[in-house]
C-alpha cells in the first residue's frame, strides 16, 4: 500500500509543472451546439484572451453552464450595457494554480512517506 502511494507520488511530481506559455486552454466541452463550438474555437486560439457572447438570457444561461461543466479555464462576468446583454468570458490560470497546489501537497505527503 505504501509502496503504491510512493510510486504514484513519485511519477506525478516528475511531470513538468509551467504555467500556460499562451492563452490556448483545453477546450473540450460537454456540448457542441454553435454557441459552445464558438466558445471552444476562442478557448483554443493562443492569442485571445477575452471573449464577450452577446445573446439572449436563455444562450448565455447555456454557455455558462456548459463552462462550469466542462471546468474551463475562465472567468465570467456578465455586461449589463446594451441588450442582449453580454456574458464577458477572460481566460484564466485555474488548471494550473490547482496543479500547483496538488504538487504542493503530494511534495509534503513524499516526504512523509519517505520520512
Ligand atoms: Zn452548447
Amino acid at each position: 500500500m505504501r509502496s503504491a502511494c510512493l510510486a504514484h507520488l513519485r511519477s506525478r511530481v516528475a511531470e513538468p509543472l509551467e504555467p500556460p506559455r499562451d492563452w490556448t486552454r483545453a477546450g473540450a466541452l460537454v456540448c457542441n451546439c454553435a454557441h459552445c463550438s464558438e466558445l471552444s474555437h476562442f478557448l483554443s486560439d493562443p492569442e485571445s484572451q477575452v471573449w464577450t457572447f452577446k445573446a439572449a438570457e436563455s444562450k448565455r444561461r447555456h454557455v455558462e453552464d456548459s463552462i462550469r461543466r466542462s471546468h474551463c479555464d475562465l472567468d465570467l462576468s456578465t455586461h449589463r450595457q446594451g441588450r442582449p446583454y453580454s456574458l464577458v468570458c477572460t481566460k484564466n490560470q485555474a488548471s494550473y494554480e490547482r496543479r500547483v497546489q496538488q504538487r504542493k501537497k503530494d511534495l509534503k505527503d513524499l516526504a512523509r512517506l519517505q520520512s
